[in-house]
């Protein structure tokens, strides 16, 4: 311990006298190693170690569906405010009137009975669900639409929640997936078919009612996010901490939706990006293992790859592929998922990819993965509970050990009751990795993130800066950084490293 007081010392006294990261350069690696040991030790302490991920600097939640990281508790809170009604029987959440002789009676009928309370709680998430008799997988998708109907206007407490509780685990960077628009693209009636032809594409791109949709999405993304703001007190002069978290949205295409509405989706997701900066990325969701997931699969992929063909700036994709187990769907289902998702449907990411084992060329995808850069979303507590797969089942340790880039995140952290510390920390306890790739895992968050601009770094794997950057307070770093807002949030997770590392000797 004197040891990494002593050095924290020596960057304390260089900070105080105004020297920059060039004064003492063997000062942050030596720190850094000394922080790496003080973590070996108390990486078995299960309760030392919530105590040091929760304050981990971490570069941001890649994959975290925005319905699904709301609290069952803040819903029914919610639904009782605006009057809603909740079915006895399954607990879903409904829009008045209710109908109280058929057991649909008001939210805020159900908060003077506790034990009708928590019975909801846990029909909206996977809580106590070892004390049920329906699968993990089951269970966990039917939640969203048990509360789906609580969400119309509280999109802006809904960003406030996940911010609030990003900031609080020294996370500052969201990309939230959400599905603002879908339901009214799904319900378009636009007459293409699914033999559609490029032509059919740019006409529906640029047609009116996807024009329409995407302004009122846009619209709503302002009112949420005003709401936001409001909630946090962002203008006021003690803020909350949420105030500090960027966010950016990928819009949803829901892949269990026939092919017409999945055209539609699609149309409006990719129009979202390219008209809307704070829209960085598609995403692809809901249950690979379902019947038109399954059968439309090849189909879907190349929709993505001809849909992106219509726009002349490139749209970042990361889908969903791979969240699939042996058992769960037929094993021909398990051997080219990721890889089509890649190859045929242009993904710079991979969420879960957990069957990466079962795919055909499962080699020489891990190595086009590792060279071209796809990261792969991991959602540990999410696979354990929806797929049964844990532990040494789990491809984390392929993954790293092929050196394909791994970000960590909640799935739901709503649903699943969890939060990103305990992604880490489950992380931590089920492979032991060490401090080095605990801060590659954190940093690959902003380097694989679909923000504009350069890199901090030249070459991501180990995380050299590039050379204008050699020193962070020089007036070419400042330049370099400034047009980027990639290298802007990266710049600040180092900063929060540096005094991350700095407060555990002081
Ligand atoms: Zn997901």
């Amino acid at each position: 311990m004197f040891r990494v007081f002593s050095l924290c010392m020596l960057i304390f006294l260089a900070s105080v006298s105004g020297a920059d990261d060039s004064a003492d350069k063997s000062s942050p690696v030596e720190m850094e190693a000394s922080v790496s040991a003080y973590f070996e030790k108390i990486k078995k302490d299960p309760i030392s170690l919530r105590h040091f991920l929760y304050r981990f600097p971490k570069g941001g939640d890649l994959h975290n569906h925005l319905d699904g990281s709301i609290y069952a508790e803040s819903y029914l809170r919610w639904a009782a405010e605006d009057g809603r009604c909740i079915d006895m029987s399954t607990f879903s959440i409904s829009t008045s009137p209710c109908d109280e002789n058929a057991g649909n009676v008001p939210v805020s009928s159900i908060f003077s009975n506790e034990q009708i309370y928590q019975g909801a709680v846990d029909a909206m998430s996977v809580r106590n669900i070892e004390f049920g008799s329906i699968s993990g997988h089951d269970q966990f998708f039917s939640t969203f639409r048990k509360f789906s109907k609580a969400i119309p206007g509280r999109e802006g407490e809904m960003l406030a929640e996940v911010a609030n509780r990003a900031a609080r685990q020294n996370t500052h960077y969201l990309e939230l997936i959400v599905v603002f628009g879908i339901f009214e693209a799904s319900s378009l009636r636009h007459g293409v078919s699914h033999q559609y032809t490029d032509d059919d594409l740019k006409t529906l791109v640029d047609g009116k009612e996807i024009d329409e949709i995407a302004g009122q999405v846009i619209s709503l993304t302002d009112r949420a996010e005003a709401k936001m703001r409001d909630i946090l007190q962002c203008q006021t002069k003690s803020p909350k901490p949420g105030c500090s978290v960027e966010i950016r949205y990928l819009p949803a295409m829901i892949r269990v939706f026939p092919r017409t509405a999945l055209i539609s989706q699609a149309a409006i997701a990719f129009s979202l990006v390219a008209r809307d900066s704070r829209y960085v990325g598609v995403n692809l969701v809901a249950p690979e293992d379902s019947r038109i997931a399954l059968q439309d699969y090849d189909w879907q992929m190349q929709l993505l790859q001809d849909m992106a063909n219509q726009f002349s700036t490139p749209i970042p994709r990361t889908l969903h592929a791979g969240e699939l187990d042996l058992g769960l769907v037929p094993p021909e289902a398990l051997k080219d998922h990721i890889s089509k998702a890649v190859h045929k449907a242009g993904a710079r990411r991979i969420g879960h990819g957990v069957s990466v084992g079962f795919e055909h060329d499962y080699p020489v995808l891990l190595e086009t993965m590792k060279n071209q850069g796809i990261l792969v979303e991991i959602n540990l507590t999410s696979n354990e509970i929806i797929l049964g797969v844990q532990g040494k089942r789990h491809p984390f340790l392929s993954y790293l050990n092929a050196g394909v880039p791994m970000s960590l995140s909640t799935d739901d952290e709503g649903v699943s009751r969890i939060d990103l510390t305990h992604e880490y920390q489950k992380a931590v306890e089920t492979y032991n990795i060490s401090y080095a790739t605990l801060k590659s895992l954190s940093r690959n968050a902003l380097e694989y993130s679909f923000l504009p601009g350069e890199s901090l770094f030249t070459e991501p794997r180990h995380f050299q800066r590039v050379e204008a950057c050699k020193q962070m307070e020089s007036r070419v770093c400042k330049k370099f950084i400034s047009p980027s807002e990639k290298a802007r949030l990266q710049r600040q997770l180092e900063e929060r490293f540096l005094r991350f590392e700095q407060s555990l000797a002081f």
